[in-house]
């Protein structure tokens, strides 16, 4: 893939995460969230649940931004599209159904085995 392909694409990637962790942030329930807060005591489970739930969203898109901000910089490094792990060229398939991918199919699974 062109890297001024692949840019344009983590480009658009990077803002619509930065627009849902915007969204999701402002959904989390926190100390100023005071008005249409369930007043009942029966939903305090729920509500909770909902704010592990949006927390977990926010977690994993935030993880996300920075594989896809990592990206951006191995355009700018010129190493954009070489395995992080050994180094060889990540095949042009996977780099287009994951443009933020660091690492080849195998490096992947062994890093992703070790966590
Ligand atoms: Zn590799």
């Amino acid at each position: 893939m062109e890297t001024t392909v692949a840019r344009k694409r983590l480009e658009e990637m990077r803002d619509d995460l930065d627009r849902s962790i915007s969204i999701l942030q402002g959904e989390r329930p926190g100390p100023v969230a005071g008005e249409g807060y369930p007043q009942d005591s029966a939903d305090a489970g729920s509500t909770l649940s909902e704010a592990d739930r949006t927390e977990a969203i926010l977690h994993s898109a935030r993880n996300q931004r920075d594989e896809v901000l990592a990206a951006l910089a191995r355009i700018d490094n010129d190493t954009y599209g070489q395995c992080v792990g050994c180094g060889q060229e990540i095949p042009e398939g996977r780099l287009d159904a994951r443009p933020d991918a660091a690492r080849c199919v195998t490096c992947q699974s062994k890093y992703a085995k070790r966590r």
